[in-house]
């Protein structure tokens, strides 16, 4: 496989696991949050597909296309240990769903975050809620769901709140 069919099957990957993720919140109401913003496109793909939920944005420096900025209420500007604190005083057991896409070239650097970020992220979740991770969240493991058809295992990480 060349680095460009690499790339599309991430992306091919990535789509798939939010648009699962957004039909399995229909009817579950609450907030969603999208950490790390990137260049926006993620971001762009959920209020697309999300047109009526509120979606707050977690960024340590936004650098993304102009038009996928969210507006500064909708955005948790700083680092996601400070940030995520943060929003836990503010929407703890709120949130529908949660798209994580932080991991690094460095594997032990994200296996030592996500380990961090599961636990953190947990008592925001509201029943039902969908989280969707670039990273193996070990500490969602009882709420681990399978893959969407097509999406190879360790590509994506998804998980629903009971
Ligand atoms: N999903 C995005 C998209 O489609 O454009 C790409 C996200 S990019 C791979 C990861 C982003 O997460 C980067 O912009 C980085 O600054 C941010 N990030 C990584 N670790 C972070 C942290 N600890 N706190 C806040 N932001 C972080």
């Amino acid at each position: 496989m060349s680095r460009l069919d690499s790339v599309i099957r991430r992306l091919e990957a990535q789509r798939a696991c939010l648009n699962r993720a957004c039909e399995a919140i229909a009817g579950h109401p609450g907030v969603v949050l999208e950490l790390g913003l990137g260049n926006g496109r993620t971001y762009d793909h959920l209020r697309q597909q999300l047109p009526d939920r509120e979606i707050f944005v977690f960024e340590r420096c936004v650098n993304a296309h102009p038009d996928c900025i969210p507006d500064d209420d909708h955005l948790f500007l700083g680092d996601l240990k400070e940030t995520l604190a943060q929003a836990t005083g503010r929407f703890a057991g709120q949130v529908a769903m949660i798209h994580s896409d932080i991991g690094t070239g460095d594997p032990d650097r994200n296996a030592r975050f996500a380990a961090w970020l599961g636990e953190a992220i947990a008592p925001l979740l509201a029943p039902g809620a969908i989280v969707l991770s670039d990273q193996d969240l070990t500490a969602l493991d009882d709420y681990r769901q399978p893959l969407p058809p097509g999406v190879q295992e360790g590509r994506y990480f998804f998980y629903r709140r009971a």
